[in-house]
């Protein structure tokens, strides 16, 4: 069980291995903060702290998460900005960026304003995207401007494309004159054609409807040529196919503004998770085959695929209760996105600092965050695992409002043993 510790006074983290992914160095000692601001890093004087031993753990920069879906206003009932702050923080997020596919959706400086004054009351950093079009119907675009200036880092119509070329066409030249990126649910509505999962012979024989792999990566296609013609900054969420990688790639190549990030799920589960009718499982875009598994971990290997992203999306049991063609799409992903990550990249060879690195530096890159690890003066954001922990998840590890998760009973590598956000700790604590 998880809690909540204060951390007013003075803290010392000691007897860890101190890592920190910006500058890929590790660091010798212990990092003291006081009152939530790291005071002192390295070989330091902590005679007068309380101590916290971090023996076999790795001490680190706290996680970003560039897509996640707090549903307020609107959904409270599926998550509030506590439950989401507490859910990130069990994953060891200390930074969060939400969607604005809310009700009303945040299309507005004042809606920005709303989220920006009530993440206030909670330990982690909340950074509201801001939508790229007028109640994200697709036609006309949002005042970004004003939206930047209250705090909206990214422009986004997600959980929905938009359709229409000429409207993403001058939301990228306009969101350029305000330094942030946008991000396009790329799925093409008619070619996804109501699918339901993957189309493949498993689709087939499961009877249900298929959302081809062409529906993103046409999309994808037409999104980079707008952004190459007209120079604008454009980000690709929840990259889920080979073909769509390949095309990041080649127009990546051609000196294109993009980054792009994958989900825990699409690099660790496959439409065989579909087999047995989870809804848990159902999400846009879909689960694919093990081939497209396969080329999004190595687009991560060669930076075709800047970070790992959650789309942290709650839904109601009510609402997963439904059969396969009513329930809607989306997972929780906060509390088990490292942990999934890392087994699944560890397995194929890559290091925990990898991971790390896709869950810090490369969210921050996406944002153009300059982040200087453990700085002293900053409110503490620091992250504890346990890389040689296995646990089975179950539904007490979630703390998330809902418990829409396929994750529940996999077994995992690596634990998130403590995240620290200013003065607050939460995790395994006394
Ligand atoms: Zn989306
Ligand atoms: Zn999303």
């Amino acid at each position: 069980m998880r809690k909540n510790k204060n951390l007013l006074g003075k803290w010392a983290f000691v007897n860890g291995t101190i890592y920190d992914p910006f500058k890929k160095t590790n660091i010798d000692g212990s990092i003291l903060i006081e009152d939530g601001i790291i005071a002192a890093v390295g070989d330091i004087d902590i005679s007068d702290a309380q101590q916290i031993d971090c023996s076999g753990q790795i001490v680190t920069s706290g996680f970003i998460d560039i897509h996640a879906h707090f549903r307020v206003p609107g959904r409270e009932d599926k998550e509030t900005l506590e439950t989401g702050a507490m859910s990130a923080m069990a994953g060891g997020f200390t930074r969060v960026c939400v969607m604005p596919n809310t009700d009303p959706p945040l299309d507005t400086p004042e809606a920005i304003r709303f989220i920006k004054d009530k993440a206030e009351s909670v330990p982690i950093q909340i950074y509201p995207i801001g939508a790229i079009t007028i109640a994200q119907e697709g036609m006309e675009i949002a005042e970004y401007g004003e939206m930047v200036k209250e705090g909206a880092v990214a422009l986004s119509d997600d959980g929905l494309p938009v359709e229409n070329g000429q409207v993403l066409r001058l939301a990228l030249e306009y969101s350029s004159m305000y330094g942030v990126p946008v991000i396009n649910h790329a799925e093409d509505i008619p070619l996804r054609n109501g699918g339901l999962m993957n189309e493949s012979a498993l689709s087939t024989r499961l009877g249900l409807d298929g959302n081809p792999d062409i529906s993103e990566s046409v999309m994808i296609f037409r999104d980079l040529e707008i952004a190459e013609f007209v120079s604008g900054r454009i980000h690709i969420p929840h990259v889920s196919t080979k073909k769509s990688v390949d095309i990041i790639r080649q127009y990546k190549g051609k000196g294109v503004n993009v980054t792009a990030e994958v989900t825990p799920h699409h690099i660790g589960l496959t439409e065989n998770n579909l087999i047995n009718f989870d809804t848990n499982a159902k999400v846009a875009p879909p689960l694919r085959t093990d081939s497209d598994r396969k080329a999004l971990i190595q687009g991560l290997k060669d930076g075709t695929i800047t970070c790992i992203a959650t789309d942290h999306a709650p839904h109601t049991i009510e609402d997963k209760e439904k059969d396969m063609k009513h329930a809607p799409c989306g997972m929780i992903g906060l509390e088990s996105a490292f942990a999934l990550s890392n087994t699944i990249l560890q397995a194929d060879g890559f290091s925990l600092e990898d991971v790390i690195g896709w869950l810090t530096a490369g969210p921050a890159s996406v944002l153009e965050w300059d982040i200087n690890a453990f700085e002293v003066g900053a409110p503490a954001e620091i992250t504890i695992i346990d890389d040689s922990s296995t646990w089975k998840m179950s539904t007490e590890h979630i703390y998330s409002k809902s418990k829409n998760s396929p994750m529940i009973g996999m077994e995992f590598k690596g634990e998130i043993i403590m995240t620290i956000c200013g003065d607050v700790a939460f995790g395994k604590v006394d």
